[in-house]
């Protein structure tokens, strides 16, 4: 695939407007940390905004009753990195292992497959994810991508 360089400020402006009203509804603020400075990343534009949108989707799915779902995005020790920090339902340690098993899902009609595409997708550029997650607390998604 050609990469090329891309703003990760504008790859989320223009995903973000697609949870909207979804976010109004199940009563979700969308809280967004960003550093100022242009953050340039040499990727295949919509594959991120795919891993992004899946991350999303899945923080709201996991808040049931509503929170905050907070997008950092900081460039840290010459790396970037993106963290989805949900209020929900948080991940068993069970299930965090069995994490981008295709087709594993905990929902009657999920389909098990986001996270293994968003792994496999941020490997091919260089990048690692993280997760961490409190059951009943919520889940911290972190995502680390090379500059250059
Ligand atoms: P799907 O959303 O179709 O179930 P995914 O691959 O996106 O498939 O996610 C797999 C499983 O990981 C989900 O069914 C859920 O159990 C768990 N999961 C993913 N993200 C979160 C999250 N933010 N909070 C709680 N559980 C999550
Ligand atoms: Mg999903």
């Amino acid at each position: 695939t050609k990469y090329n360089k891309k703003d990760v400020h504008v790859l989320f402006k223009q995903i973000l407007p697609l949870f909207k009203t979804q976010a109004a509804y199940k009563n979700i603020q969308l809280v967004t940390e960003f550093d100022s400075e242009e953050l340039l990343i040499n990727c295949n534009g919509n594959q991120l905004k795919q891993v992004f949108i899946n991350f999303i989707k899945n923080a709201m799915e996991a808040m049931s009753s509503g929170g905050v779902i907070k997008i950092e995005c900081k460039k840290e020790h010459n790396e970037l990195c993106i963290r989805f920090i949900d209020e929900g339902s948080g991940i068993s340690e069970e299930n965090l292992k069995r994490l981008g098993e295709p087709f594993f899902t905990t929902k009657e009609n999920g389909t098990g497959l986001g996270l293994m595409v968003s792994f496999k997708i941020i490997q091919e550029h260089g990048g690692t994810i993280q997760i961490k997650s409190q059951l009943g607390r919520g889940s911290t998604f972190e995502i680390k991508l090379p500059f250059g």
